[in-house]
């Protein structure tokens, strides 16, 4: 009887525990991907996120087919698609690595109980994150709330196994599996075709990730802490998006990261620390999800429910995510958002910052549009990030931190290079006046914050 590897945000043939613990077992393997729009809590993909799978699925399917292995592609409700697979093929063992979205968790879970009690051999692994999010906790056996000490809690931890090298040989199921094809599922626009800018800015896929992580490890990483902060500069990995994806393993990149800062010698040290952290940030992000299963929808910080969010204005919201608020640096984000997918990080806390600051809009909005624009859009880090800056958010920037876009611009752009590549009009009559006064945006926003603070 075959063995059925299930994948879901692991699109990937090198250190997918899953998958080798099928070839182990010994017998055929064929790797299922469900695209599940329908069952209860999960989240439906965004239009960028969508364009990315369809290229990561092809991808996929192209080198699982040269080692001879189906991948078979099906639409529905997991909870049913997959004992239906089971059933059509006779398959003898179910594996998949490990989600931890809540809805993601329920439906994994049950199906876990119903597929052995059919008599079926079923686990799942650890694959996206380092560390599990139930072995890091406090001393009182809380999780961490505040992210330094939770990160000096992983360093203590056991130190994350190294990947595991990819199957050369897997016998792959040849009975018949009915197979959409990707195209059926029109994951890609096409009135009008918006991916333009995402198809020049990225190349989805196992060996497009990998070549990134060995590209940004040689020529950036030395350099990494001095210069991620300036959105001119290509100083960070752009692996985010394979990273939400799984075409690499976390696993991967540390190991490659810390045998890199061996090589670097003390240059490397603090470039591959300050990039070791920010995995840390993902894996923050991912257990406070863990514990928080509603943080898209709601407050971390449950005092704010009480803030006075005004009557939604439309026209702000609209300017703010067409790139037309008058704010240069804020545009240029949104811009480059739209057209690539992606957005620097430093800029994504100036607009994130402008949006529920100055133009007091709820972040909730903020992150829908993220969800919807960003080719890494994930369901921990969107919602923590964007709660982070709204400071409702776990280990949160204080509200009344306002990024004033003017000064993050001269510091971060002082040349307006990333601001002329992006907004090319600014200084014309083309471009707008800022829709809103930032002093008085400013004190408006903390006016309103003080009925958070003055809560009993
Ligand atoms: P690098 O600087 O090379 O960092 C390496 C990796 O560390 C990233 O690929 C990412 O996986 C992780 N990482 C870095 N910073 C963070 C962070 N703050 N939180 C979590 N992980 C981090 N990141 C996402 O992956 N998905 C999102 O949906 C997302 N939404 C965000 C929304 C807002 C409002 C903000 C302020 C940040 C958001 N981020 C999100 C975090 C961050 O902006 C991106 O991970 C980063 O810009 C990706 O570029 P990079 O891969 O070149 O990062």
């Amino acid at each position: 009887a075959p063995a059925i590897v299930w994948l879901r945000d692991d699109l990937r043939i090198a250190d997918n525990p899953a998958l080798n613990a099928a070839v182990e077992r010994g017998g055929a393997v064929l790797v299922l991907f469900v695209l599940d729009e329908v069952s209860d809590g999960i989240r439906g993909l965004g239009g960028a996120s969508r364009w990315w799978l369809h290229q990561s699925l092809e991808s996929l399917g192209t080198s699982l087919a040269e080692l001879g292995v189906p991948l078979v592609l099906r639409r529905g409700a997991a909870a049913e698609v997959v004992p239906a697979v089971v059933a059509e093929t006779g398959a003898g063992a179910v594996f998949w690595n490990r989600r931890y979205g809540g809805a993601a968790r329920a439906i994994d879970t049950e199906l876990k109980t119903t597929l052995r009690a059919d008599g079926l051999d079923v686990a799942s692994f650890a694959a996206s994150l380092l560390f599990e999010p139930w072995t890091i906790t406090t001393g009182a056996g809380n999780p961490y709330s505040v992210f330094t000490p939770f990160w000096k809690a992983c360093r203590d931890a056991p130190p994350p196994r190294g990947p595991l090298p990819a199957p050369t040989a897997i016998e792959g199921y040849a009975g018949a599996a009915a197979s959409d094809a990707v195209d059926d599922w029109t994951l890609e626009p096409t009135h009008p075709d918006w991916a333009g800018g995402l198809r020049e800015a990225w190349t989805p896929g196992e060996a497009a990730a990998s070549a990134a992580l060995d590209d940004f490890l040689a020529t950036k990483l030395a350099a990494y802490a001095g210069e991620r902060d300036f959105p001119a500069e290509e100083a960070t990995s752009r692996l985010s998006p394979h990273l939400r994806f799984g075409e690499i393993s976390p696993y991967t990149v540390w190991e490659r990261a810390t045998r890199a800062r061996a090589g670097l010698g003390g240059a490397g040290a603090e470039g591959t620390t300050r990039f070791l952290t920010e995995l840390g940030w993902r894996e923050f992000t991912h257990h406070v999800l863990f514990h928080a299963p509603e943080l898209a929808t709601v407050n971390w910080r449950r005092e704010f429910d009480a803030f006075p969010w005004p009557p939604l204005d439309e026209s702000a919201l609209v300017a703010w995510q067409k790139g037309r608020t008058g704010l240069p640096i804020v545009d240029a984000g949104m811009r480059e958002l739209w057209t690539t997918g992606t957005m620097h990080n430093r800029i994504r806390m100036v607009v994130a910052s402008f949006l529920t600051k100055n133009l007091l809009i709820d972040w909730r909005l903020g992150e829908q549009w993220f969800w919807d624009t960003l080719v890494d859009a994930d369901e921990a880090s969107n919602p923590f990030n964007w709660q982070w800056v709204a400071g409702s958010g776990a280990d949160a920037a204080p509200y009344f931190r306002v990024f004033n876009p003017e000064l993050q611009a001269k510091k971060f752009d002082g040349h307006g290079q990333y601001v002329k590549h992006w907004v090319p009009e600014v200084g014309t009559d083309a471009y707008p006046e800022p829709i809103v006064d930032l002093g008085e945006t400013r004190r408006a926003a903390l006016a309103a914050y003080d009925v958070v603070k003055n809560q009993p």
